[in-house]
């Protein structure tokens, strides 16, 4: 970075901090993740000077030829990954690819029925000061009281007295599998599209660890930058029959010139994730997340459904004494990052909350197994029961520090800075 630290010292210093941060601390929010260098390559490169509204091969400027490329590579190779009859790879978020589907699937008003927030559904499913929220009719859907789990029975109900146009499924904070194809069997009865949101679970499905969306529903969106591992962004899977409608509601709809940058980084994501070594990854961020519940409920952390099949783990900390803000703001203090979170039938606010959500996506990226989880439940657990005790979280914040040190960022960087 020598360029932008001539050019601009200060930005060069807030990038300096920011690699140290994330080199130094334990990164557990569920949503993040560490692209590889070859990401993060394609992603600062000069594609980001192309204006290419339009897709590959009908753009609105000249010019496009190699950039067309890239997107015809994306959309190559997120076909073969996910099995999909239609791609949409320029949504520059989770949030517009949502938009850009309830756009394609409703007109304003019609009724939608997704998860609730309390219960591990988006912002964008729904929340009253997202479009969702603005502009559709919103029922929701919670979990079983006494499971925590879907309770498919009780969303039938739901979608036979209400009729929704369009029924979500997918979350931000559920930690079981989904069943898509029980999803499809509502769908059909209550006369509605099923529309699956897998922005955190598509690194697992590409790599077969939780059943594929594609297939059973009408449109499945995806970020790329969670379990995927990509750069910040979204796509779009739908059948063949949306495929014009959903193109010209991306652009022009909803959205100008595509981010050429990124989606070549997109690109690059969808083919490591065609590799054996993400599967075998993808795998072990499973293991760690079941290691994780079983360290805390061994420390008497009480986990949301008893456990999980994915990467994330919600912590009730109602029986410990603590709310998720202040365990958010304390585990920081020993380098461990998390964010607050509600539990289902929550009885805090949104901005204090009783519990904290914990994912394995990216410390498992760093090399992380079963026996460092171990020692990251106990780090929480030592730092919950030593929240008045600034000596010993300087303790834990130094073992996190050693553990850290061991599992580098980027390896292949180590000798060149
Ligand atoms: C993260 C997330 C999104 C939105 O992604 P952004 O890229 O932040 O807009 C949408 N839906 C779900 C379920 C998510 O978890």
């Amino acid at each position: 970075m020598s360029y932008l630290k001539n050019i601009d010292p200060q930005i060069y210093r807030v990038i300096r901090n920011e690699i140290s941060r994330q080199e130094d601390n334990l990164e557990l929010i569920a949503s993040e993740n560490f692209a590889s260098l070859a990401v993060l390559e394609a992603q600062g490169s000069v594609l980001t000077n192309k204006y290419a509204e339009g897709y590959p091969r009908r753009r609105w400027y000249g010019g496009c030829e190699f950039v067309d490329d890239a997107e015809q590579l994306a959309i190559e190779r997120a076909k073969d990954l996910f099995a999909a009859e239609y791609v949409n790879v320029q949504p520059h978020s989770g949030t517009q690819a949502n938009m850009a589907v309830f756009f394609c699937a409703l007109k304003f008003k019609e009724t939608i029925l997704a998860m609730d927030l309390s219960c591990g559904g988006h912002l964008t499913h729904g929340h009253p000061h997202n479009y969702s929220g603005m502009f559709y009719n919103v029922v929701a859907y919670g979990v079983n009281k006494k499971t925590q789990m879907l309770d498919y029975d009780e969303i039938e109900k739901l979608a036979l007295k209400f009729k929704p146009k369009l029924i979500l499924a997918g979350a931000s904070a559920y930690s079981r599998e989904i069943d898509f194809k029980r999803f499809r069997a509502i769908s059909d009865k209550a006369g509605a599209y099923l529309f699956v949101d897998m922005a955190h679970i598509a690194g697992l499905v590409a790599a077969g660890i939780h059943p594929s969306p594609v297939g059973f529903a009408d449109f499945v969106s995806s970020t790329t930058h969670k379990t995927l591992r990509g750069p910040r962004g979204g796509f779009i899977i739908s059948k063949n029959k949306f495929a014009r409608k959903l193109d010209s509601l991306v652009f022009p709809g909803i959205q100008g010139g595509p981010l050429m940058h990124v989606i070549a980084a997109k690109a690059v994501a969808f083919a490591e994730a065609k590799t054996k070594e993400f599967k075998a990854y993808q795998e072990q961020v499973v293991k760690n997340a079941r290691q994780f519940c079983e360290s805390l409920k061994n420390k008497g952390f009480d986990i949301i459904s008893g456990g999980t099949d994915t990467h994330l783990l919600l912590v009730d900390l109602s029986s410990r004494n603590i709310n998720g803000k202040l365990a958010q703001e304390l585990l920081q203090k020993a380098n461990i990052t998390v964010n607050k979170n509600l539990i289902p039938f929550d009885k805090l606010s949104a901005s204090i909350t009783s519990g904290i959500r914990l994912g394995t996506a990216a410390v498992t990226t760093r090399g992380m197994k079963e026996k460092e989880i171990a020692l990251i439940a106990d780090f929480i657990d030592r730092a919950v029961k030593n929240r008045d005790n600034p000596q010993e979280l300087a303790k834990i914040k130094k073992e996190v520090l050693d553990l850290t040190g061991k599992f580098p960022l980027y390896p292949e960087l180590k000798n060149n800075g």
